[in-house]
């Protein structure tokens, strides 16, 4: 990360107003679970005074999640330019799951064009947005459109006069028009992902500069014909240490604003998928290409990147068994059943194995399942019950019937939470697709996340931050389910494309 010199802050010159938003969603289009209104309004959406108070540099900007996001960092980087009006439009995020419904993108969109005339005039607006958002309906085909594009295209012609710039997520599936209506555009540059704060305030501080007539904003963009699964493009570690590396080196040079790597969210419903990098320069569109396609040789340099070990259910069992002793739970991590990635939560696999030969592992597995929550959520704690599990409706997993107690009663983030234990496995089961990234999430359940022989994670890498010092192993697991590998290389795409296709260039 490069540390902002004081000439970059955009002091001096007029004074200005922008507004700043959020629509933020991760969709993936194998999981049956749509996303609606409530799953927004249940994990963050905030407008006018309510996102002021939360970005602020006392607020706690998506509460148990990130405290200072995107947004506060924009908010830090109005403060220091001095001047600047910073007006809350409206922020929305939810956890990834399958594709909005359109009722929920109308919603959102609506509401922060509502903001927007609310705002007054602007100079311009800073919007968080994921990139790899999906809405029932929409075809996201050859034209480029995508709900982003559409935010996009609706902001524009909401504020015609103000400047845009947006952040991504770095999983960001980038299409033309995610591109053009931007004047500033900035990626995330760590995964997983810690430098949300600081992406806001980059965007921040190179929108003033923009508007305050300092810089000169000129872009050049690639895509790249390649897609990698999950889990195998960590920023700190090799390979892709290296290129974010260079990528920092890169924006050190005279005139280059910033520098974007977009190694793509492979569960969108586009034949079109694919990386992209960005490159933003002061007033130098040939700068800006042969930038652009350095970064774009570099990416594609990794391609070979080999994908971490994986063990089946029964190989990763038998391993946790024939531990003698262990230092903290074990992390199993369902690859296949990514909620981080949207998928639903209700693979049944690992209960189901647990199930058939329970030999004294106390184990800890959140499963989605709304139909065990209207069946159980009657029942007081301490009920013996036999309930069959079949995980999120219409994902076609094993169904498991299990004899045990009904231990505890919640409800949060993931809608009903009730605790059932059968055996030494303490199943966490959700009205809505569990995230579990925190040991809070145990502990709110009455269970010691320490006392877990293991414990099953829902996403790749976003848990570490929080059982750092907890759990010490990692066990990658594989089934079946909505963010299972072969879809990768099994789909549909436009062009050929790596590693379906083998191919030397990403030119053509
Ligand atoms: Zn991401």
């Amino acid at each position: 990360m490069n540390i902002p010199r004081y000439s970059d802050l955009g002091r001096g010159g007029r004074p200005l107003r922008i507004g700043y938003g959020r629509i933020f969603h991760e969709a993936c289009a194998y999981s049956p679970v749509a996303t609606v209104e409530s799953d927004f309004r249940r994990l963050h959406h905030l407008t006018g005074a309510d996102l002021h108070a939360a970005t602020g540099a006392r607020g706690s900007e998506i509460a148990g999640y990130m405290p200072h996001a995107e947004l506060t960092g924009f908010r830090a980087a109005a403060y220091l330019a001095g001047d600047v009006d910073a007006v809350p439009l409206a922020s929305s995020l939810a956890v990834p799951s399958g594709p909005l419904t359109a009722a929920c993108f109308e919603w959102l969109v609506a509401g922060l064009e509502a903001s927007l005339a609310d705002a007054g005039p602007l100079d311009g607006i800073y919007l968080a947005l994921h990139g790899s958002m999906q809405v029932e309906g929409l075809a996201m085909g050859e034209s480029g459109q995508s709900p982003e594009s559409i935010i996009l295209s609706r902001v524009r012609a909401a504020c015609p006069g103000a400047r845009i710039a947006v952040s991504y997520d770095l999983h960001a599936h980038l299409t033309e028009g995610m591109v053009a209506p931007a004047d500033i555009l900035i990626s995330y540059l760590s995964n997983p992902h810690w430098d949300l704060y600081p992406t806001g305030f980059r965007a921040g501080t190179r929108l003033i500069r923009a508007l305050r007539g300092q810089i000169r904003p000129t872009s050049a963009w690639r895509k790249l014909p390649m897609v990698l699964g999950g889990g195998m493009t960590i920023s700190f570690l090799s390979p892709m240490r290296q290129v974010f590396a260079a990528m920092a080196e890169m924006e050190r040079r005279p005139k280059v604003v910033s520098t974007s790597l977009f190694m793509v969210h492979p569960y969108t419903d586009s034949d079109q998928l694919g990386w992209a990098v960005h490159v933003t320069v002061d007033g130098d569109a040939a700068l800006a290409s042969r930038v652009a396609d350095e970064l774009a040789d570099l990416a594609w340099a990794q391609r070979l990147i080999p994908p971490p070990t994986m063990l089946s259910v029964p190989e990763a069992l038998a391993s946790l068994r024939s531990k003698k002793r262990r230092f903290g739970p074990v992390s199993i991590v369902d690859v296949d059943d990514i909620v981080g990635a949207g998928a639903p939560g209700g693979n049944t696999h690992i209960l189901a194995a647990l199930a058939a030969d329970d030999t004294g592992l106390r184990t800890y597995v959140p499963l989605h399942d709304p139909g065990a929550i209207d069946a159980l959520w009657p029942l007081a704690d301490g009920t013996s019950a036999t309930v069959t599990l079949q995980g999120s409706p219409g994902y076609g997993q094993p169904p498991v019937t299990v004899t045990g107690r009904v231990a505890a009663h919640q409800t949060g983030d993931f809608g009903r939470v009730l605790r059932f234990d059968t055996g030494t496995t303490h199943v966490a089961i959700t009205e809505r697709p569990p995230l579990p990234i925190h040991p809070k999430f145990w502990r709110e359940l009455g269970l010691d996340p320490r006392k877990a022989d293991a414990l099953v994670q829902k996403n790749f890498f976003h848990y570490r931050i929080f059982y750092a010092p907890i759990s010490f192993e990692h066990m990658p697991v594989v089934s079946a389910g909505a963010t299972s590998l072969d879809r990768v290389r099994t789909r549909d795409y436009a062009r050929p494309t790596h590693p379906q296709t083998h191919l030397e260039s990403w030119r053509g």
